[in-house]
């Protein structure tokens, strides 16, 4: 090899993708395999996956990459400089503690943490940087900044609703990315959202509590994710949308992620500090 390739692998950071089989986590593969700034340098999956020891590549239907499917998390992650993991949170939360112990980035696109989880990711980031996002897409991020202004400019008289769309397969509710909508919209009107959610709405639920905030889900098909944050007043409504149309744009937030952690200390990060909107 010469000198000039192998300044290139060194250069370029080593990411391992967890969950290599998911939704997620085959697009992220296929991205690492073509990226120029980061290489691909293991894939995990949980122990009694079909795919383990199988080249990543033709387990796709791709052609072989010389990386083969592991559920040994220590040595694969002992490898990386960074851990993309979009899986599940027990998961998540075994891979933080790993990621930590390795020194490495952990990008956690995971969601349906509960506060006990969130506090474990907590105690992993003071050994390495995490950075989290309930959702990864520039644009969403654009438009947790625009519902935090929008509902401190709006009076109480607006109320607010948040109303997610997402495909079948879809385990948690409200979405993530409706949580982090909800948490801005909280924050714009000098609250928490745990003091403004209101519960899922079912039966004779009474009048809507002025300033409560509202979040309805919808699952079907095959819908990537859809959010719309309504304000709605007397004789008007005002409505923030955000589509994905595609996951492409998820796994390219992770991998950008993944590169702006690389000289980042320990810590809790999220995508608005990735995308400089804090
Ligand atoms: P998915 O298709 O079900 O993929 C999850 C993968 O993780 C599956 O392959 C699963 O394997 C695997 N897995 C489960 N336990 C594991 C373990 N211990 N070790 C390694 N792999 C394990 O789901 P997805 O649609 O990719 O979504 C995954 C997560 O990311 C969800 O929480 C979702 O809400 C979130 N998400 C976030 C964003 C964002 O921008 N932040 C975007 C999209 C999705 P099995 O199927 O065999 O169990």
């Amino acid at each position: 090899m010469s000198d000039m390739a192998q300044t290139e692998i060194v250069d370029k950071p080593g990411i391992v993708v967890t969950g290599a089989s998911g939704r997620m986590g085959q697009k992220l593969v296929r991205m690492l395999l073509q990226s120029d700034e980061a290489r691909l340098v293991g894939v995990l999956e949980r122990p009694g996956h079909g795919w383990l020891g199988r080249d990543i590549g033709e387990a796709m239907g791709l052609a072989p990459v010389g990386i083969m499917v592991s559920d040994q998390a220590v040595p694969v992650i002992a490898q990386a400089q960074a851990v993309i993991d979009f899986t599940t949170p027990m998961a998540t939360l075994a891979y933080a503690e790993l990621t930590a112990q390795a020194r490495a980035v952990h990008v956690i696109g995971t969601t349906g943490f509960d506060e006990e989880d969130l506090q474990q990711l907590t105690a992993s980031a003071r050994h390495a940087p995490i950075i989290r996002a309930g959702n990864m897409s520039l644009g969403v991020n654009l438009l947790v900044s625009l519902t935090r202004k929008v509902a401190a400019a709006l009076g109480e008289d607006w109320d607010i609703e948040i109303v997610e769309s997402h495909h079948r397969h879809k385990v948690d509710a409200p979405s993530g990315t409706a949580l982090m909508l909800g948490e801005a919209a909280a924050e714009g009107r000098g609250a928490t959202l745990g003091e403004l959610r209101t519960p899922a709405r079912d039966g004779i639920t009474g009048a809507r509590p002025t300033g409560s905030i509202g979040f309805a889900a919808i699952r079907g098909g095959d819908i990537v994710g859809e959010h719309d944050v309504i304000f709605a007043s007397q004789g008007e409504r005002l409505i923030l949308r955000h589509i994905a149309n595609d996951r492409a744009l998820f796994a390219r937030g992770a991998i950008r992620a993944a590169l702006w952690g690389q000289d980042k200390g320990p810590g809790e990060y999220d995508m608005a500090d990735v995308l400089g909107l804090n």
